[in-house]
This record gives C-alpha cells, sequence and structure tokens, in this order.
C-alpha cells in the first residue's frame, strides 16, 4: 500500500472524520428530505389552490350559461360571452359550450364552433357525469361537466333536464414557473444549509476530539514520567479524571513491577544460600586431605539439611505461585473445622513437647464451614507451628475457636519472643523474617505467612496479628461459614 493510502486510510479510521462525518450526515439527511418534502407540498398545494379557485368560476359560468338561456336558439349573451372571454383569459385555457345534440356552440380557440364534438369526456358529461382529470405530470386539468336545468314542477333535481355540457382543458402552465421558482429557492437553501452542515460538523470534530488529543498527551506527559500535578491548561473533568486513573494504574504497575523484581532477586537469594553452604562445605572436605571420619560425617549431614532446606523453600515457592494463579482451583467442602484442628494440633504435639510447650484447643462451639480441607489444614499448621518455633521453652499455645452466624474465627495465641511494631506488617511479605539469623536455625523460608494469607483470602476471610515484643503474638483468623464463588 502506498503511503498516501495508509495515510488516508488512517485519516478515514480517526476519530476526528467518523466525528465530522456522523455529524454531517445527521444535519444533511435530515434537511434533504425535509427541503424535498416541503417542496413537493408547497407545489401541491399551489395547484390544489389553483384548481379551487378555478372551479369556483367554472360553476358561476355555468349558472350564467343556464340562466341567460345561452344555448338557446340565436341567444349570444354578452353576459356569458364576457365571462367566457374572461376566464379564458385569467386562465389561459379552452372552454367549449356544446349543445344537447354535441354541437359546439362556442370554443375559445377556433375551429370547431358548429362541429359535432365527439370527445368521449363531453360524451359522458352530456350523458349527466361530472368529468374531472387532472394530470400532475403534464400540469393540465380537464374538465366536462353537464348543464342543467332544473324542473320547477319537481321538489329535487331528478327530472332535471341536460341541455349541454362545458368542456374546458385548463393548461396550468404557470404552475411549471412556480415550480421552477420555487426549485431555485430550495437549491439555494439546500446549498447553504449543506456548507452550514459542513462547518458545523468540522467544528464538532474539532471539539470533540481536542479531549482525546488531550488525554493522549497527558498520558504521553505520564508514559515520560511526568507526574499528573505537572500537567497545564483547561482539561475537562473527564479528561483529567482519565488521566488521574491512567495514572494511579501506571503508580500500581511501577509497585507491582518492583515488587515483582524484589521477589525475583529474593527467590534467587534464597536458593543460592544453601547452594553456597553446600560447596562450602563439600570444597573445604575435597581440600583437606585424611579429615577424620567424624569431621566427614558432620559435614555430610549438614549437606544433607541444606538440601532439605532447598526443597522446603521451592515446596513453598510451588505453593505460593499455585495459590498467586486467579483460576487456582479450590476445592470447597462442607468440613468439621473442630476436627481437622484436633488432627493438625495432634500432629505438631511432639514439636512442642521437645520444646516443652503446652498445646492448648479451645473450642467454643463446633464449627461446620465451606473449606478447602487441605488448604485449610495447611493455615492451622503454619499458624501452629510459627507459634512453637517462636515461643520460649515451657511456653503455651493455644489454639481457640468460636463462631457466629456468619463467620468463624480460628485464633492461635503464643506466649513466644513476640514481634516488635514495625515488623507486624510485613510479616505475610514473601521472605519476611524478624531475625534472619535466627530463621536458619529454626528453618523458616519466609514464605509460610504469605501462602497463608494467599489461602485465607481465596475463602473471602481475612487475617490479623495482634503482637507484643517479649509478650507474644496472636493470629486472628476469620473465614465465612459459607463460600459463596
Ligand atoms: P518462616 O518460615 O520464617 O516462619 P513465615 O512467613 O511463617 O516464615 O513468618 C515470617 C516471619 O514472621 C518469621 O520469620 C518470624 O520472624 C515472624 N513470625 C511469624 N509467626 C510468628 C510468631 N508466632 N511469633 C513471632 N514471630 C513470628
Amino acid at each position: 500500500m502506498k503511503k498516501s493510502q495508509i495515510k488516508m486510510l488512517s485519516f478515514i479510521k480517526s476519530f476526528r472524520f467518523r466525528a465530522f462525518f456522523i455529524v454531517a450526515l445527521l444535519v444533511i439527511v435530515p434537511v434533504l428530505t425535509s427541503s424535498s418534502f416541503i417542496y413537493h407540498m408547497s407545489v401541491d398545494a399551489y395547484i390544489d389552490k389553483k384548481i379551487d379557485r378555478f372551479k369556483v368560476n367554472n360553476t358561476m359560468l355555468k349558472n350564467s350559461i343556464v340562466s341567460e338561456g345561452y344555448l338557446d336558439e340565436n341567444n349570444d349573451s354578452q353576459v356569458v360571452e364576457t365571462q367566457i372571454a374572461q376566464l379564458s383569459g385569467e386562465y389561459n385555457c379552452r372552454i367549449q359550450i356544446i349543445n344537447s345534440q354535441y354541437v359546439v356552440v362556442s370554443d375559445t380557440e377556433t375551429g370547431e364552433t358548429g362541429k359535432t364534438s365527439i370527445s368521449e369526456n363531453v360524451i359522458r358529461s352530456i350523458d349527466g357525469e361530472n368529468v374531472f382529470i387532472e394530470n400532475k405530470d403534464e400540469y393540465y386539468v380537464e374538465f366536462a361537466e353537464p348543464l342543467v336545468i332544473a324542473d320547477p314542477t319537481s321538489d329535487n333535481n331528478k327530472n332535471s333536464n341536460i341541455i349541454g355540457a362545458v368542456y374546458i382543458h385548463y393548461s396550468m402552465e404557470d404552475v411549471i414557473s412556480y415550480k421552477d421558482t420555487l426549485e431555485r429557492y430550495v437549491i439555494i437553501a439546500d446549498i447553504l444549509l449543506i456548507i452550514f452542515a459542513f462547518v458545523a460538523a468540522w467544528l464538532c470534530s474539532v471539539l470533540f476530539n481536542r479531549p482525546i488529543k488531550k488525554m493522549h498527551q497527558s498520558i504521553r506527559r505520564i508514559t515520560l514520567g511526568q507526574t499528573e500535578n505537572e500537567k497545564h491548561g483547561k482539561e475537562t473533568l473527564e479528561v483529567t479524571e482519565i488521566s488521574e486513573e491512567f495514572s494511579r494504574l501506571v503508580e500500581k504497575m511501577k509497585t507491582q513491577d518492583k515488587s515483582r523484581q524484589e521477589f525475583v532477586s529474593n527467590v534467587s537469594h534464597e536458593l543460592k544460600t544453601p547452594l553456597t553452604s553446600m560447596k562450602v562445605l563439600a570444597e573445604s572436605l575435597i581440600g583437606n586431605q585424611g579429615v577424620p571420619e567424624e569431621l566427614y560425617q558432620e559435614f555430610l549431614q549438614d549437606i544433607c539439611k541444606e538440601i532439605d532446606r532447598e526443597n522446603e523453600i521451592i515446596t513453598d515457592l510451588l505453593d505460593l505461585v499455585k495459590m498467586e494463579k486467579t483460576d487456582v482451583e479450590i476445592n470447597i467442602s462442607s468440613v468439621n473445622i473442630n476436627e481437622i484442628l484436633e488432627t493438625v494440633l495432634k500432629r505438631l504435639k511432639p514439636i512442642a513437647e521437645s520444646k516443652n510447650i503446652e498445646l492448648v484447643f479451645e473450642s467454643f462451639r463446633p464449627v461446620i464451614a465451606d473449606v478447602d480441607e487441605l488448604k485449610f489444614a495447611s493455615v492451622a499448621t503454619n499458624l501452629v507451628e510459627n507459634a512453637i518455633k517462636y515461643n520460649n521453652t515451657d511456653g503455651t499455645v493455644t489454639v481457640s475457636l468460636n463462631s457466629d452466624h456468619q463467620y468463624f474465627y480460628l485464633k492461635v495465641i503464643d506466649t513466644g519472643i513476640g514481634i516488635a511494631e514495625e515488623d507486624q506488617e510485613h510479616v505475610f511479605e514473601r521472605f519476611f523474617r524478624v531475625d534472619k539469623a535466627r530463621a536458619r536455625q529454626t528453618g523458616g523460608t519466609g514464605l509460610g505467612l504469605a501462602i497463608t494469607k494467599d489461602i485465607v483470602l481465596k475463602h473471602h476471610g481475612s487475617i490479623k496479628i495482634h503482637s507484643k515484643e517479649g509478650e507474644g503474638t496472636t493470629f486472628i483468623v476469620r473465614i465465612p461459614l459459607k463460600y459463596i464463588a
């Protein structure tokens, strides 16, 4: 495709052209339709008025012919003659008066006076019919009407005598000149209106396009990194709102991108740490010849621990990625929450006992709720595991379960080390650990609470934390009893 063709095509596709085209069409079509309608109506009305007036004159002529006895022998009534001359002069029409023997008594056009009329219309009218023919295409009308003498002895006109007929051929040439004049006016008016329509369409297209152009500029400014405060001019409310919304979207995307980058670098770092440890341990074994057997054992055990840790991180990462998928399937079913919690506590009891930590389960009422059994069990496990992990020896972990008509509440309360105020809002972030050095000993990945929160949110629930450093931590999970997808 040629450059000019591409330009043309993009112009046709532009909003400005479309606005111009639509407005022009909206003005021009009704204007042309109505002007053509008005034109035809005026011509018809003009013709109808002419014919009506003519009919009145014609009736007067007929009355005079009858009353003056114009068709009687040797009667050449001046009154009738004058009337005929006036009517034919004024309307430029041909008038014939025919007697009952079909003989033309008078004709305004020479040639037929005294001759017998063989016109079909005349014959029909002498038979008593009022003939009226209107030809609007060729602009003429024909009248052939009987001349009737009323019988004075009769109550009605049933026995009236037809003494002849009047035949008139009225060629409405003046209508043609009226039509031509009207046509000229209509064309001039149409041209003026079309010009007006184009100007209005152009103005509208410019006006409609202005906010879009401004929006484009505004978005470009935002894309170039300028903040919305730097925008100038008198943007319309909609443009300001859209640019502000766009600005917010860009900010959100920037934040998401930043957190994605942080996540990737955290993942790499976390995955590299056990590998580095393993390499150091392996290298020191390779580099030192004749190392005692016990040291080999110890180093290999350390390598195994690092492999377990790597495995743990990868498993947690996979869980997290799975949970973050928007279309992740959760297998909701009606589940006995008390039973799940009892099972979890039973499983974790040996770990708690190893630290001499007491595990207490307080159930205020039996709770049946719509949850994904496995995922909810992992929430409870994570929270209770943490409560044990970050607890002091001889401490207590209390798990309490309660519900109202809408939600059930799981509280995991420990008497452990607690979390500093400033760290509390970060504990749900991926890879966040309050004490990284300690985490290496306790074996945490920093992903447990992030996964827990994701699962709770997938159940349309919420998770809150209350903690005081040195005193202990409480996690409160609230989940709806009925799951609504
Ligand atoms: P981790 O695998 O490190 O336990 P989590 O995401 O479960 O990862 O927890 C994140 C951090 O929050 C932990 O490293 C710990 O510092 C802190 N934390 C979580 N639960 C508790 C708790 N019950 N008491 C004190 N600190 C806690």
